[in-house]
């Protein structure tokens, strides 16, 4: 009983420094975000995501430059916002959502193309914190207050295991399942879409995912019932492939996967119909692929809308733009489009269960206080 007993005692406290060597990962991750979304020097942007930095570790033969050339260089470059305006959440009405994703089911049917992009906002119901919110990781940091990601170990952040897609993931792989969405293009490395049942060849991972690996020769993905760790090197299964297995996540300074920025920007120049989700469009290259086939093909048969809390630069292209949960959008979009959402994810898991709308919190303002001449224009470009 007793060697039972302190075997016990090893595997819980292995399972501790596991946690904490996991926190300890993510601490320093966001910490990297936070210290360089902090400073935003102007053209940072486009220099970074052309020169390879010393510093960075270049485990995956990522490319170090992007090609710019069917993209627009933000026109607002010099124009700012306080950042206690970056912080604000606005909401619209139950009846100007309503009305609003008339107009976005309209659109959904008239597409061919439709690609979906998300960003931290569409998991923040499953319990995962996002940035830029008032309840954000770095809001939080940067007040000193304990719920960033730097006291993970205070605030109980989910272990990603743990979490569940939303209603709006489940939404997501519905219209996939269905045809009405061609692709997703997100920056969470949460693996809820996948574990939401988008087909993973519909599906790219700009920044990576937690439970996915890479042979650093062939390029084969591997996708993990854990999350991957640093050490964890595995010898790639492909016949006479001599690679090994390295993570995917791809942290700040760090070039994105060029097969996924490739089959991205494919994507994105072939959609009519971007639809963006929980995300504030800050992050480069990233948040140039929804406006991408309006700058290419023209505004006239090519549309975007955006469904976030907070401004982004991109607002004045995107028509129409929603103020509303993720989970409410998706829950407002499939009544209207009367189509059934599942409860139960492919593999059997409960989506996170949500009351519809979801109640404003105290500090978000109503929409249609925001002047549209300030919040379609005043922006400097900035992630
Ligand atoms: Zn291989």
């Amino acid at each position: 009983m007793g060697i039972y007993a302190s075997k016990e005692q090893i595997s819980l406290e292995e399972k501790k420094a596991l946690e904490k060597k996991k926190l300890q990962i993510n601490y320093e991750k966001f910490q990297r975000k936070g210290s360089m979304l902090a400073k935003h020097p102007k053209g940072y942007a486009i220099n970074q995501c052309k020169t390879l930095d010393e510093n960075q570790k270049f485990k995956n033969n990522r490319p170090n430059t992007f090609d710019f050339s069917n993209v627009g260089v933000p026109r607002f470059s010099n124009k700012g916002i306080s950042k206690e305006e970056d912080k604000n959440e606005y909401f619209d009405s139950l009846e100007i959502l309503q009305l609003k994703i008339k107009q976005v089911v309209q659109l959904l049917r008239e597409s061919k193309y439709a690609v979906v992009y998300s960003g931290a906002g569409i998991s923040t119901s499953a319990d995962l914190p996002d940035f830029r919110g008032p309840n954000g990781a770095w809001t939080k940091e940067e007040a000193g207050i304990s719920g960033g990601f730097s006291n993970a170990e205070e605030t109980k952040i989910p272990s990603l295991t743990e979490i569940v897609p939303t209603y709006a993931h489940m939404a997501i792989a519905k219209l996939m399942e269905l045809g009405m969405v061609k692709a997703v293009v997100t920056t969470n490395m949460d693996n809820l879409h996948m574990r939401s049942g988008v087909p993973a060849d519909k599906l790219v991972e700009l920044h990576g995912n937690s439970f996915k690996e890479r042979c650093t020769v062939c390029g084969k993905e591997y996708y993990r019932k854990e999350e991957i760790y640093e050490g964890m090197t595995l010898k790639c299964e492909v016949d006479q492939c001599t690679g090994t297995l390295v993570d995917t996540i791809v942290n700040f300074n760090e070039p994105i996967y060029q097969r996924d920025w490739d089959t991205a920007k494919e994507h994105s120049e072939k959609s009519d119909l971007s639809i963006v989700i929980g995300t504030s469009m800050r992050v480069l290259p990233s948040c140039l692929l929804p406006e991408m086939s309006i700058i290419k093909n023209g505004p006239e048969n090519n549309h975007m809308v955006i469904c976030n809390f907070q401004i982004t630069p991109y607002d004045d292209s995107s028509t129409p733009r929603v103020f509303s949960p993720s989970d409410d959008f998706f829950y407002y979009l499939m009544q209207e489009l009367q189509i059934e959402t599942p409860t139960l994810t492919p593999k059997g898991e409960n989506i996170k269960s949500l009351s519809f709308p979801t109640q404003p919190k105290s500090h978000h303002v109503d929409s249609q206080k925001l002047d549209p001449s300030v919040y379609n224009v005043n922006f400097r470009f900035l992630f």
